[in-house]
């Protein structure tokens, strides 16, 4: 499948189903959420635009699991009509993994050094960390220092979540305000200067562990946490679910549809 489709998708006919079918529970391997498919397709597509998300779309029929970028309108495997047979379970959208960083207050932010996950990335070691605050503005330290005037660059993020509550998604108001004191008191020393930076030994990573280890958040055994724990015990469990999806998408590019059989 060309890039033409990534931009071009949406079947007015297919998208009149999806409507009708509202909120659909799904369990994909990682990505078993409720998400939204009942969009009006017109306003979809510029949403997508926003977010970058190239809107993966699952659905089942005969077999097994079938994804594209959009709903065809006849089976790829038995050709059938689907715009007017009945599906298996009704199509859904496939969880897009990555935020803007603005949109993630209070987290940890990761991105590829250079160039975005979904067309970029190889593996954990090029990955450039950073530190929201509560406004969504991300603090990274790099070869020009510690800065925080590049939030809008953050446009396609994991974020990592270390005092939000699980359960309600919710950060605690006084620990919110405690994270916002900790990391610019942390990001006014003098030590994150431009001249003090290196690339394999005092670099975005540095200043993320001294600001965990200033933290003390709870549930976490900051005291001897190092690059390599920080990476394994919180990086690694979301760059792994990501993985799949960059996965899939790279096939999308050049396959018309990924088929997944029940039994993968
Ligand atoms: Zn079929």
């Amino acid at each position: 499948m060309s890039s033409d489709n990534v931009e071009g998708r949406g079947d007015p006919v297919i998208s009149e189903r999806l409507v009708t079918w509202g909120l659909v529970e799904v369990d994909w391997g990682h990505f078993g959420i409720i998400l939204e498919t009942g969009v009006n397709w017109r306003s979809e597509r510029d949403r997508v635009k926003m977010n970058l998300d190239p809107g993966i779309i699952c659905y089942q029929h005969c077999e097994g699991r079938l994804f594209g970028f959009s709903l065809p309108s006849t089976c790829y495997v038995c050709d059938a009509d689907l715009t007017t047979e009945p599906l298996n379970t009704p199509p859904f959208r496939v969880p897009y993994p990555f935020v803007r960083a603005s949109q993630a207050p209070c987290t940890l932010v990761i991105k590829p050094s250079r160039g975005d996950f979904l067309h970029d990335y190889r593996s954990s070691s090029d990955l450039h960390i950073g530190v929201t605050d509560s406004e969504g503005c991300v603090l990274e330290y790099d070869s020009e220092g510690l800065h925080s005037d590049y939030t809008s660059a953050w446009t396609q993020t994991l974020s990592v979540p270390i005092i939000t509550d699980a359960t309600t998604n919710t950060v605690d108001p006084v620990w919110q305000e405690y994270w916002d004191f900790t990391l610019h008191t942390l990001a006014r020393e003098s030590t994150w200067s431009m001249e003090r930076y290196s690339a394999s030994s005092f670099n975005c990573y540095s200043f993320v562990l001294e600001f965990l280890q200033a933290l003390g958040p709870p549930g976490l055994n900051v005291k001897n946490l190092t690059k390599t724990s920080l990476c394994a015990q919180l990086l690694v469990p979301h760059t792994s679910a990501a993985a799949r999806y960059i996965s899939l998408y790279r096939r999308l590019l050049t396959e018309k549809v990924v088929a997944v059989n029940k039994s993968s």
